[in-house]
């Protein structure tokens, strides 16, 4: 199979006709030939999106219109779910399972949800009392570099690309060079929804590729998802034109189970934020912090409930557990279970399994300065902790670089309140995981990331709001 950019309406090879090997983590097997993006490439993608802002239809054309080309894009979309689907199985690993009752449903809703806050938005109307009518414009940016990820490859590339194109800009898409199928194929479902050429561009490639779009002076913003490190990187690219930022970066989730918790509900939800997607989350839980009342009836539920989770062939319908999404990912996993980097933490079940498996891995008596509590593994590695008291849990939560995520599981109404708010974090979620709300904020505090996206927020982002002020009386 043969995976090419989509540049200016075009499949197409790259024009030095580079390519890569995209390995499926399962059978370790290169599946297909990725185009592989230079500078070259990046520059015509780049002028395509510039020429399909300054000069196509899109951006004037109007909500409803736009809306209603978006709505058929989420339309094609569901209908290629299989095909999505298996993409993501093939490129990380991603179980079917998780991938079509997950990822490409949410990826499909990315589109609706933000063609109908685009079509719906009220702007700002600042009546005065000294005759000045004041009123607010929230205009298309212009050219949107998106850079995604491969953990969740199509839902993250489509929670850039949808708000941006539904507030009229055109984007460039760099997804992971790990993960490059599921955006070739959307680059194409968008040119048969009837998405004018240019308008989604996707580039394949590699970090290099990836720099040099952060680095295009025409490119109006500039929105990552990714690790910390090299979104440090792109802070400083786009420094250099004063092109605006949005980064999602890394996150050391933490989750404080309370003796108040209903530990049935604190189980479920608990396992489901350490392994979903192989652990290979952002928002995983990957700090648990129990209370000293229910943590030997907590971890005893918890270790079985790790151990029941099935491993296997992505696409076996059965299976909730891939591999881990590459080599280099494997073996950076693996090193966090060697004992300088767990402190000499006892293993209560997990550990390596066969081929690029990880067991669901559950580490108690780990220091807390010890790496594998400090550092983001993104693997199915979890370390549980017992605490005192609620000044105790919330001080150790917040004893991290990280602020993307935290949970809470009590049933106690005033504590849950006030848990929630004393945790230096971008989300909480109380009694639950990953549920989210499309109109909400999303992002992080600290070294998770800068800003935040998700309903009037990628609004303030993916537009220029312009102040109008006019006189009314003569
Ligand atoms: P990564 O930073 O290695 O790569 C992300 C993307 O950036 C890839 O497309 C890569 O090719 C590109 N890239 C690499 N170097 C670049 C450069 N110098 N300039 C421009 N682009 C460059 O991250 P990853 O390993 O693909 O993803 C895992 C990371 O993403 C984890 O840290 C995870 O927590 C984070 N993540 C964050 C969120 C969130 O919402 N906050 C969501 C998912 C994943």
């Amino acid at each position: 199979m043969k995976i090419q950019h989509v540049i200016g309406g075009v499949e197409t090879d790259s024009a030095d006709g580079a390519t890569y090997d995209d390995i499926d983590p399962y059978t370790r097997q290169s599946y297909a030939t990725v185009a592989r993006a230079s500078a070259a490439d990046v520059d015509l993608a780049v002028a395509a999106a510039r020429r399909a802002f300054d000069e196509g239809p899109w951006p004037r054309m109007g909500f409803a219109e736009r809306g209603r080309l978006l709505h058929k894009f989420a339309d094609l979309m569901e209908e290629h779910a299989a095909e999505l689907g298996e993409a993501e199985g093939h490129d990380m690993g991603k179980p079917i399972a998780a991938a079509s009752s997950h990822d490409v449903p949410r990826s499909a809703q990315n589109f609706r949800f933000f063609a109908d806050h685009a079509r719906l938005a009220v702007a700002e109307a600042l009546p005065s009392d000294i005759g000045m009518h004041t009123y607010t414009r929230y205009e298309s940016a212009g050219v949107v570099a998106a850079i995604a990820p491969w953990n969740f490859p199509l839902m993250l590339a489509t929670w850039k690309i949808a708000p941006a194109l539904a507030w009229g800009n055109t984007v460039v898409l760099k997804p992971s060079e790990d993960t490059p199928r599921s955006a070739a194929i959307i680059g194409r479902l968008a040119l048969e929804a009837g998405i004018p050429e240019g308008v989604l561009n996707v580039v394949l490639g590699f970090g290099d590729a990836g720099a040099v779009l952060t680095r295009d002076p025409r490119v109006d913003r500039i929105t990552f998802t990714g690790s910390s490190l090299t979104g440090r990187a792109i802070a400083g690219a786009g420094a250099a034109n004063l092109t605006p930022v949005s980064l999602e970066l890394g996150g050391k989730g933490s989750n404080l189970v309370f003796d108040d918790a209903n530990l049935d509900v604190a189980v479920d939800w608990s396992i489901r934020a350490a392994f979903s997607n192989t652990g290979q989350v952002c928002l995983a839980g990957s700090r648990l912090y129990v209370q000293q009342g229910v943590y030997d009836e907590f971890l005893s539920r918890f270790v079985s409930a790790a151990e029941a989770m099935t491993l296997g062939d992505p696409s076996d319908p059965s299976t909730s557990i891939g591999p881990l999404a590459s080599e280099r990912h494997y073996t950076k996993v693996i090193g966090y279970l060697e004992p300088e980097k767990t402190g000499g933490a006892k293993v209560l079940t997990g550990g390596l399994g066969e081929d690029w498996f990880v067991r669901p891995t559950v580490l108690t008596d780990v220091p807390q300065d010890a790496p594998v509590q400090r550092e983001e593994v993104f693997g199915p590695v979890v370390t549980v902790t017992p605490f005192a008291s609620e000044e105790d849990g919330v001080r150790l939560a917040n004893d991290t670089p990280y602020g993307l995520s935290a949970m809470v599981f009590s049933d106690g109404l005033h504590r849950a309140h006030r848990v929630a708010g004393a945790l230096r974090s971008g989300n909480v979620w109380v009694n639950c995981f990953f549920v989210r709300d499309l109109r909400a904020p999303f992002g992080g505090v600290g070294d998770s990331g800068w800003g935040r996206e998700g309903g009037t927020f990628s609004r303030e982002f993916f537009t220029e709001p312009k102040t109008v002020s006019m006189r009314i009386d003569g």
